[in-house]
């Protein structure tokens, strides 16, 4: 791959709000209402991301040196299917939704409406430039939104060939590229959204924010985290080696769903790591730094970080650790640390690096992640105990999950994908993603005349007669006690017969055939 791709100008400041503001016109247009519309953009999308393939797999590869395998897989190939699955499912996502509601309610036909919230931002970060700025825009396209996007300055060559894809494929009037760093995105800020979508880092989250408060512009954060991989004594340790080490190894560790620490039973510990030695073998036989397969750090800046991260561990090395400035090459790099007070378990690592610690009470594991970071982006376990997967699940929290694998809950473009607490708030992607950029517009249409005389019970003067026909009418019952305890009823406890565990269904039974023989005897008694 030898074609140089030139970065994108900078957009001049100037011209920011103006872009806002043709933007804005034309939603106020209507235009991009009509689901055809929107469909058409999507198709016109896919035909730019199709005749690009090239391209988009030498810009990642210049930017990342990331292999056309990946590079299509997560990026190319990835977005097309996402926007091949949105075409078929748009009209059921845009349907208007009768909803049911009580007897007052009813003949005003209640619904909820799908419409576009207006213009929208979304702002990318370097490590996946297509798909997180393409993804979240799809889902922008679908519900009828304007979008603004603003890819990372990091990744140029990306946003190069991002910017030819979305003004050769897209409406010019309802689409628009802004590229540039701080300056640009900070007067992008300024500007009065409908939405914000940034990915990238929490401290620029917060940034991102913090600007969109000041319009009340709802904000989804794509942020990071810290990331833990819990192996248990019940854990295949191969499998699990083998599968950390392609979650770690995948663009070079610069993924935010990248495993970023493992906790690993002393009795597991050493065959970790003699098949993760063996693993990297297999993946890279030609050596990591001379396979086609294995990318680089992006920048720099990026590279002395995590190079600094590595130099400051008082943990022991026990796979790789070399770097090369010259190539921006990190080792793929496993350290055994003491606790979380080392260097690499204090922020998200975003590089090949993986410290691990050993534990081996489970509790204690978990005691340890909460305490790291109870809010990571992904949490990871392996264990061939589902019992054990499902404890795990309930004493922890992370934006996602996956058992026995890693970064596979991020794989699929049909799964809502997002943050929690640290690592965020929203989430997108197919349905997920139309959700996310429309406002859900509640709706009645109220009959005629002829329902007045229902309706006459809401009307002054208040009678207690219009109050009690209010009661008759609509109030509910509860079917539980004060003290919050659920109250069943004789047939609905009897209808739920067989459920609950062993010594609940015998008791049920057995009070039944009582309650049978009781009713036996209460008719033969009035037969007499
Ligand atoms: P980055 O440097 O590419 O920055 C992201 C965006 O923020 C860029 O568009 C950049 O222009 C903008 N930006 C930077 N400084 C700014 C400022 N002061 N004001 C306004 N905008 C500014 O990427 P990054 O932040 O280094 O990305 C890595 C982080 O992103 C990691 O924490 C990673 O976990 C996270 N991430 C999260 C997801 C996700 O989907 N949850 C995906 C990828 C990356």
């Amino acid at each position: 791959m030898s074609k140089t791709i030139t970065p994108p100008p900078t957009t001049p400041i100037s011209e920011i709000s103006a872009t806002v503001a043709r933007l804005r016109t034309t939603f106020q247009t209507h235009r991009t209402r009509p689901i055809e519309w929107r469909k058409q953009q999507l198709r016109k999308l896919w035909w730019g991301l199709h005749d690009n393939e090239s391209d988009i797999a030498a810009a990642l590869w210049q930017d990342l040196r990331k292999s056309e395998h990946e590079a299509l897989q997560s990026d190319g190939i990835w977005l097309k299917n996402a926007i091949i699955d949105a075409l078929k499912d748009i009209d059921t996502w845009a349907k208007e939704v009768p909803v049911t509601v009580d007897l007052l309610s009813k003949a005003s036909s209640p619904s909820i409406r799908k419409e576009p919230l207006g213009v929208v931002l979304i702002i990318g970060a370097y490590n996946y430039p297509f798909q997180l700025t393409i993804g979240p825009l799809l889902g922008a396209i679908a519900a009828g939104n304007c979008v603004v996007i603003k890819p990372s300055e990091i990744s140029e060559a990306s946003s190069a060939i991002l910017t030819k894809i979305i003004t050769e494929s897209l409406d010019p009037d309802a689409f628009a590229v802004i590229n540039g760093a701080i300056p640009e995105t900070t007067t992008l800020l300024e500007q009065k959204f409908d939405k914000i979508c940034y990915t990238g880092n929490g401290v620029v989250g917060r940034i991102v924010a913090t600007a969109a408060a000041k319009h009340l512009t709802p904000t989804i954060l794509e942020l990071g985290g810290l990331n833990p991989v819990i192996i248990t004594k019940n854990a295949d340790v191969k499998l699990a080696a083998r599968r950390v080490c392609w979650g770690k190894a995948l663009n070079a560790g610069q993924v935010c769903l990248s495993p970023d620490y493992a906790i690993i039973p002393s009795s597991k510990e050493l065959e970790f790591i003699s098949t993760m030695t063996t693993t990297w073998k297999k993946f890279y036989p030609s050596g990591l730094q001379s396979s086609p397969d294995y990318p680089r750090i992006v920048n720099s800046r990026h590279f002395h970080r995590i190079k600094k991260l590595i130099e400051s561990t008082s943990g022991e090395i026990r796979i790789g650790g070399n770097t090369d400035e010259a190539e921006k090459f990190i080792d793929l790099t496993v350290v055994k640390v003491n606790d979380e007070n080392d260097a690499l378990m204090k922020e998200e690592i975003f590089g090949p690096v993986l410290p691990y610690v050993v534990i081996d009470d489970l509790d204690e594991a978990l005691e340890f992640v909460n305490r790291v970071s109870d809010t990571p982006l992904a949490l990871y376990t392996f264990t061939t105990d589902k019992k054990e997967a499902d404890y795990i699940l309930g004493r922890t929290r992370s934006g996602g999950a996956t058992v026995n694998d890693t970064i596979w809950h991020g794989a699929s473009h049909k799964l809502a994908f997002g943050g929690v607490g640290e690592s965020g708030m929203g989430n997108y992607r197919d349905k997920f993603g139309f959700d996310a950029f429309s406002h859900h517009r509640t709706t009645v249409r109220q009959a005629g005349g002829w329902f007045e005389a229902v309706l006459d019970a809401r009307y002054p003067p208040y009678l207690p007669s219009k109050l009690a026909q209010y009661r008759m009418l609509l109030e509910k019952k509860p079917n539980f006690s004060r003290d919050g305890k659920a109250r069943v009823s004789w047939f609905g406890w009897l209808l739920s017969l067989g459920g609950g565990d062993k010594k609940t269904v015998v008791v049920k039974y057995v009070a039944t055939i009582l309650g049978l023989v009781y009713l036996k005897n209460q008719l033969d008694a009035r037969r007499r």
